[in-house]
């Protein structure tokens, strides 16, 4: 609470984040006076939580994580667990569409932009031009190094993508037989997952999510694997299916969700945020000061950057 008071602004006590901030979580956890066994619960709740090897992820990532949902454990779980969109992620895609009646164009990767005095000219890796007044750009971090920007990129938005964010592990659903009980398992390097919770139960079917922190290290879609995993707390479970995107071989994502490492904020915290960058507008999860990582934080920089581009175009 004394570094994070206010986890949407983390301008308002940068001095105490910047030191902490060479830490790892890891460092964090093991020089704190919790007994092994907590420190081991905080090591698989935060693994699962920044989706990489805690000791790749600054320590503030953990204090903003908390101080997002109120320094409260339940909260945290009832934010990121909990509490979903009924209908699925698609349900809010398609209102934003209905609302505001965009063109959508998918499969048309960008491959340059570039700004002009008055307006922004946009390549796309089939030749095609598109000019537009200004931009909203949610390209992710770790693909942003891919794409040519004249003016060059602010350098620490450079920098920070050819370094990549660490979110590299994975979110893999487990189909189970009948009703699964409603759990939260914590797991460990042998396991494979560290964190782990019922999602959905239904009569025939149920699913249980579970998170890593190294896709590297586990093979998603192999169903005996989740079955060897999951039997270890829940004798007699049925696995009937394993399923988890590969979100680090694709090309347009080059990860999962954005976490800073450590020193990021010294390194890079100036240039890696939302704004503008003159007639481009960064805007998504990845850039947000406070949800960093969440739908939240993707909405939250989209309305201010819709808030800023009304102002520049009067
Ligand atoms: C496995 C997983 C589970 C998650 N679970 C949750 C959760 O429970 N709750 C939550 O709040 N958040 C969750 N997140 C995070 C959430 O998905 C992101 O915060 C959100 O999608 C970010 O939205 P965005 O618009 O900023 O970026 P994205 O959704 O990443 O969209 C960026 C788009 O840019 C496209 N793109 C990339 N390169 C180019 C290019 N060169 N040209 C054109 N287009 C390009 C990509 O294809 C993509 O469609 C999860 C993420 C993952 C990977």
């Amino acid at each position: 609470m004394a570094i994070w008071p206010r986890p949407f602004d983390a301008d308002f006590s940068m001095e105490e984040i910047l030191k902490a901030d060479s830490d790892s979580i890891h460092d964090l956890l093991n020089s704190s006076d919790l007994t092994p066994d907590q420190i081991e619960i905080f090591q698989r709740l935060l693994s699962g939580g920044v989706n990489s090897k805690t000791t790749y992820v600054s320590a503030n990532e953990a204090y903003r994580i908390f101080a997002l949902c109120g320094q409260n454990i339940a909260s945290y779980y009832d934010t990121n667990a909990r509490y979903q969109l009924k209908e699925g992620t698609i349900s809010l895609i398609n209102k934003m569409i209905e609302d505001g009646k965009p063109e959508v164009r998918l499969n048309t990767p960008v491959k340059r932009i570039e700004q002009k005095s008055d307006h922004v000219v946009i390549t796309t890796r089939a030749g095609e031009i598109l000019t537009a007044a200004t931009l909203v750009c949610t390209i992710p971090l770790n693909v942003l190094k891919d794409v040519e920007f004249s003016p060059s990129l602010d350098p620490g938005k450079l920098a920070a993508s050819k370094e990549g964010h660490p979110g590299k592990g994975f979110k893999v659903f487990a189909q189970t037989k009948g009703e699964a009980p409603k759990v939260l398992l914590y797991g460990n390097k042998d396991i494979g997952f560290d964190e782990a919770l019922t999602y959905h139960i239904g009569k025939e079917s149920s699913l249980i999510a579970c998170f890593g922190n190294d896709r590297a290290d586990f093979d998603t879609n192999d169903a005996d694997k989740m079955q060897k995993a999951l039997e270890q707390f829940l004798p007699g479970i049925e696995v009937t299916g394993s399923y988890g995107y590969d979100w680090i071989a694709d090309p347009y994502s080059q990860g999962t969700w954005c976490v800073w490492r450590p020193d990021w904020y010294r390194k890079y915290g100036k240039g890696l945020r939302d704004g503008a960058e003159g007639r481009v507008f960064f805007a998504s999860a990845d850039f947000c000061a406070g949800n960093r990582g969440y739908i939240d934080g993707a909405i939250g920089s989209g309305i201010k950057a819709a808030q800023q581009i009304k102002e520049l175009l009067g």
